[in-house]
């Protein structure tokens, strides 16, 4: 059988959920037995979102192959079984890159070099690439109607026209507004949105739109007449509160149906149970957790993306909702400590770069330290962890990481260039998985169940092996070790605390709703168990003060 495609579009306003739409398709489609690869091209000009502020483009989501990737990728991996690697995502960046070596090293033969057909041509190589599968799925970001993605829908223009009816097909994602003076669902930007389609050649064959109400009929039909599509065609993506429910969503108004039938795949059993099992215990959790995040870019909801999402897998495996309270680190740098600290079950400090707002990351883990509140840091919230116990502990008042400090007294944290040579690792950051030695008896051995584990990377300092010594002398352990024992992974502490870990990797990028991430499900069951003492405290402590009143 000859590989089937589905081409994902984007109408009307960014930002309607193309990623998960992909994601939920692709998940229908497994629940049917069919293998599925997503990949997602963008049409910016950067090489890879590698460079780009989380402000501004939201999480880097990091690959097993160490490629720096679009965060769509990480509902790719978390909503079906995919691996994600360097060829699932491209940008047009890369797409000229490569095109301008070509021409540099004279491949084009003289000819003059174009658009179309030598982007295009680039673009349908990139999608051919994607790899093995039943389906590939690809994404085109951005908003149709760019300037940008013209030449990536050209391309797959062309790609339908090539693979044949049957083989290829075309979804668009719009959006119909609610329009609440006159009470109406309005379809003309979908329509204005299908017409811009068309101008360029493309006939969606079926359309998502997502709306905060859902379609009658009616409306439904209007949008099929308009859009020339079939009126089951239309599928209603109304709001949901989880996106864990699109998939049952999609399949309750019936696209995988017209999906398979449109690519004449055949109608294999359909199972969604783990979808629904997952959905069911999402709706009915038995209890609340409250984890404060404090962190670099809370203002910016895309910028923990896989945190987020690694965070409600844990609530989900403990049967809990997770609350999250994002903290400005710098807002705690001078200030008394906020009350959403002293309310928190579990704190966690994320990953980040540069200097802003690390002292008050440190203020944090000191807080969590000392009070034994359950602590989890990522990547910068371990080397924040071990400067904060470097200088309050060991007593190395002038311990810092040369990240935020050209010569601190005491670089307890420092460049890897410094540690091995830049040449030794082909570049100055170290990206995608490595492997890591787990300590016996330690947490994250007893969270994982494993003695040897891979992680996923993107950092480019590390804690400096000269302060082990120190640091293990005043209680920190280092309890996971690259297996060559050059690099610190993990960092735990146990003088009485009820989980204090830290970690140079990036768990939540390899974190599942049905397989939550052993780190991110034991904070969160060790915060649940800290919230119950707490209140159980408290409420004993009312107690005896009910009881000792005189009344
Ligand atoms: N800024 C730190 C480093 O480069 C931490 C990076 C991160 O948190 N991802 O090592």
């Amino acid at each position: 059988m000859s590989v089937k495609y589905i081409f994902v579009t984007g109408g009307v306003v960014s930002s309607l959920g193309k990623g998960i739409a992909a994601s939920s398709i692709g998940a229908l489609l497994e629940a049917r037995g069919y293998k599925v690869a997503l990949a997602k091209f963008d049409p910016y000009i950067n090489v890879d979102p590698g460079t780009m502020s989380p402000f501004q483009h939201g999480e880097v989501y990091v690959t097993d192959d160490g490629a720096e990737t679009d965060l769509d990728l990480g509902h790719y991996e978390r909503f079906t079984s995919m691996t994600g690697s360097r060829t699932h995502n491209t940008t047009a960046g890369r797409i000229y890159l490569s095109v301008i070596e070509r021409e540099r090293r004279g491949d084009y033969l003289g000819k003059t070099v174009q658009v179309i057909p030598h982007i295009t041509d680039e673009i349908k190589e990139a999608v051919r690439r994607v790899g093995e599968a039943d389906v590939v799925l690809v994404e085109i970001g951005g908003t149709v109607g760019d300037i940008e993605s013209l030449p990536f829908l050209e391309a797959i223009r062309q790609l339908r026209q090539e693979a044949g009816r049957g083989n290829a097909i075309n979804v668009h994602l719009t959006l119909v507004p609610y329009i609440k003076a006159s009470d109406e669902l309005k379809t003309k930007p979908t329509q204005h949105s299908v017409k811009e389609l068309l101008s360029i050649g493309i006939q969606p064959d079926v359309l998502l739109c997502r709306s905060e109400r859902p379609l009658p009929p009616d409306v439904k039909r209007k949008i099929a007449l308009f859009c020339n599509v079939p009126a089951e065609a239309v599928i209603n993506a109304k709001d949901v509160p989880s996106i864990y429910e699109v998939p049952l969503q999609f399949a309750a108004e019936g696209l995988d149906e017209i999906l398979l039938d449109l690519l004449h795949l055949p109608h294999y059993e359909r199972n969604l149970e783990k979808w629904e099992a997952l959905v069911n215990r999402i709706k009915n959790p038995a209890g609340d957790v409250d984890i404060a995040v404090v962190g670099k870019y809370v203002d910016y909801g895309d910028s923990y993306k896989s945190l987020n999402e690694a965070l409600a897998h844990g609530g989900i495996a403990n049967n809990v909702r997770v609350r999250l309270h994002y903290v400005d680190a710098e807002s705690l740098e001078n200030d008394s400590y906020p009350e959403v600290l002293s309310r928190a079950d579990g704190i966690l400090v994320p990953g980040g770069f540069g200097r802003r707002g690390v002292e008050g990351m440190m203020r944090a883990i000191q807080y969590a330290r000392e009070k034994k509140v359950p602590f989890f840091g990522i990547c910068l919230g371990l080397q924040t962890a071990v400067i904060e116990y470097a200088r309050n502990v060991v007593g190395l008042e002038d311990a810092n990481s040369t990240e935020f400090e050209e010569e601190p007294k005491h670089r307890v944290i420092y460049k890897l260039r410094d540690l091995i040579g830049v040449e030794a690792l082909g570049g100055t950051m170290r990206l995608g998985k490595y492997p890591c030695d787990l300590a016996p008896g330690s947490f994250a051995a007893r969270a994982y169940g494993e003695s040897a584990i891979s992680e996923r990377h993107r950092h480019r300092y590390e804690v400096n092996q000269e302060y082990l010594p120190a640091l293990r002398d005043a209680g920190m352990s280092f309890t996971g070790m690259s297996p060559d024992g050059k690099f610190v992974e993990i960092i735990e502490l146990h003088n009485d605390h009820p989980w204090f870990l830290a970690c140079q990797f990036h768990p939540e990028l390899k974190s599942k709703p049905f397989a939550c991430h052993p780190l991110f499900r034991d904070f969160i069951r060790a915060a649940r168990a800290h919230g119950g003492a707490v209140r159980e405290a408290t409420e004993t402590a009312r107690a005896d003060r009910h009881l000792e009143s005189p009344a």
